[in-house]
């Protein structure tokens, strides 16, 4: 079946087969266009014109006792990075309101470290509720594997949604973190949905899997039904495992894996996050094509694209953007 005909599949409900994912991930670079006209029909539907802009900063910053091979807060990273602990309630209601003032859609904070304590969350929870009390703003929060409970407590405290990722297949998941498993980061997710959270759930891409690792994880992600999808792309951070990973990401190979985020789960927000700018490079604005959400300056621990020249070339591109989250 030609690739022209996926968006129809795609629109009608019914999943890509794997051997279809295969032919999107696989097809020829000069077929990528070919790839985003179709894929362009599915966010238009879902999403028209609109982009939404995230900001994202640290609300917490290494100290982490995990060993996420791709992440310069782990346990195992020499990467020279700023650490903190949680930054103070009122610093982040101030960020809250002033996020609010720029006309922000939702409030976003990260916090580094896995398995918080129950302590940790009544002291994120007083922080949610301050912001919610102070603000309108949705609240999404980054917060590791949560336990019995948690979730719960975070949902009645004010919480709109949950960003935990699956970050690559369950099979490949022991080749990038060895301390906590695949089945745990499902079952936090699961919790979360239980509680009446929203998800945000996406992965990483470069991290030397392959692309049946692409496809498995995007397809457990249709199981999982999310309301957003981040697609991050490998920048391998010196001082990390990863440092000096060939992530044989070519700008076109970065389209096609948003194309197929987006045909498997066309309803879902489809976000080019961490690391879009950098391996896109002068093929940037073809992800609109693809990708309603796109990440700016200020994520985690690494740099990006100013927020200004982003909201440019979405308008120059035709699209109207929206900032999103506003860090913290
Ligand atoms: S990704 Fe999160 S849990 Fe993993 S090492 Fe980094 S901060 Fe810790």
């Amino acid at each position: 079946m030609p690739i022209t005909e996926f968006a129809d599949i795609s629109i009608r409900g019914k999943s890509l087969t794997r051997d279809q994912c295969h032919e999107v991930l696989d097809c020829p670079d000069e077929d990528v266009m070919l790839l985003l006209h179709e894929t362009y029909k599915i966010r238009r539907k879902y999403f028209g014109n609109r982009v939404h802009v995230q900001v994202l900063r640290n609300a917490k910053s290494g100290l982490c006792s995990e060993d996420c091979h791709y992440c310069s807060q782990s346990k195992v990273s020499e990467a020279p990075i700023e650490k903190y602990t949680l930054v103070p309630k009122d610093t982040l209601v101030q960020e809250a309101k002033k996020a609010e003032q720029i006309k922000a859609a939702r409030f976003c904070m990260s916090t580094s470290g896995n398995r918080p304590s129950d302590a940790e969350i009544e002291e994120l929870c007083d922080i949610i509720s301050a912001i919610k009390t102070n603000t309108q703003l949705p609240l999404c929060a980054s917060l590791g594997l949560l336990k019995d409970g948690q979730a719960e407590r975070l949902k009645a405290a004010g919480l709109d949604r949950v960003n935990h990722n699956l970050n690559t297949s369950q099979r490949y998941y022991s080749q990038i973190c060895t301390t906590h498993t695949f089945e745990e980061r499902v079952d936090t997710i699961t919790r979360c949905q239980a509680a009446g959270l929203e998800i945000c759930s996406g992965g990483i891409v470069g991290q030397g899997e392959v692309n049946d690792d692409i496809i498995d994880m995007l397809l457990a992600l249709r199981e999982i039904k999310p309301e957003a999808i981040p697609i991050n792309f490998l920048i391998p951070i010196d001082g990390t495992p990863f440092e000096g990973m060939d992530t044989k990401l070519s700008p076109q190979k970065c389209l096609k894996v948003l194309c197929l985020a987006r045909l498997i789960n066309p309803p879902c927000e489809v976000r080019a996050a961490g690391g879009w700018e950098y391996h896109m490079r002068r093929l940037q604005p073809l992800a609109l094509y693809a990708a309603d959400s796109i990440f700016v300056t200020g994520y985690l621990t690494t740099g990006g694209t100013s927020v200004k020249e982003v909201c440019d070339m979405i308008e120059d591109m035709g699209f109207e953007s929206t900032i999103e989250d506003a860090g913290c």
